[in-house]
């Protein structure tokens, strides 16, 4: 039997891994966050206190570090060098950090194959930014997701703002921090962020989670 897989891809915050956990759980696929992985390795660069902008540096020191996934009552967890270090993934510099090392060559390489072969057995939605044109270029359904960066932004404050994390950010602040991102993701020479020629293109602008969902999980089961 051949594993089946969703790639999904897009801009930062655009509801990704909400909505890859939702179709997961619908559809029973594991849900990878690759996102997760680039942020586990940004971990262990500001530990190591490397400088995510020297890029000889940085692919020297991630020569060092183990990077495992494992489950934890269905939940994705990054284990770095034997060490779980998931709660340490979401912060602000650390996916400013993320996003600066994910532009080098020796960082995709070292977690493609982790990506791919996670993907081998077992029938998967991943979410990321190069998974439907890099990673898993033959996905059996290939999602892209955008939405207008101000309501991104909203979204994110509303998020951060229920979960007690918001601080002093303004919505502004959160939408620069995405323009920024998105802008290394899509202008990297490697594995950047596109759409696939492939794959569905979902607006959620104006969609709510049920819809988007919903949606994808048509389009799986008419393939
Ligand atoms: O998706 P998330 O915001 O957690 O990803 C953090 C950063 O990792 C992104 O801004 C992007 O630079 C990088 N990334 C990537 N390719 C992926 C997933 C994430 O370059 N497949």
């Amino acid at each position: 039997m051949c594993a089946k897989s969703i790639a999904l891809d897009g801009p930062a915050g655009v509801g990704k891994s909400t909505i890859a956990k939702a179709v997961a759980k619908e559809l029973d696929l594991i849900y990878i966050d690759t996102g997760a992985m680039f942020r586990g390795l940004s971990v262990y660069i500001t530990d190591n206190k490397c400088d995510p902008d020297d890029r000889g540096s940085v692919a020297e020191l991630i020569k060092n570090v183990e990077v495992k996934i494992s489950y934890v009552e269905g939940l994705q967890h990054v284990i770095l060098n034997g060490e779980d270090i998931t709660d340490r993934l979401r912060t602000e510099e650390i996916s400013q950090v993320a996003s600066v090392i994910s532009q080098y060559p020796e960082v995709r390489k070292k977690l493609l194959d982790l990506q791919r072969k996670m993907a081998e057995s077992e029938d998967v939605i991943m979410d990321g930014r190069d998974i439907g044109t890099v990673v898993l270029p033959n996905a059996d359904l290939k999602i892209f997701l955008t939405a207008d960066p101000k309501i991104r932004a909203e979204r994110r404050f509303k998020q951060l703002e229920e979960q007690g994390k918001r601080g002093n950010l303004t919505v502004e602040d959160i939408q620069n921090e995405m323009i920024l991102r998105d802008k290394r993701d899509a202008e990297r020479k490697e594995a950047p962020l596109v759409k696939a020629e492939d794959a569905v293109l979902v607006d959620t602008s104006y969609m709510d989670i049920e819809a988007v969902q919903n949606e994808i999980i048509k389009l799986f089961r008419s393939i």
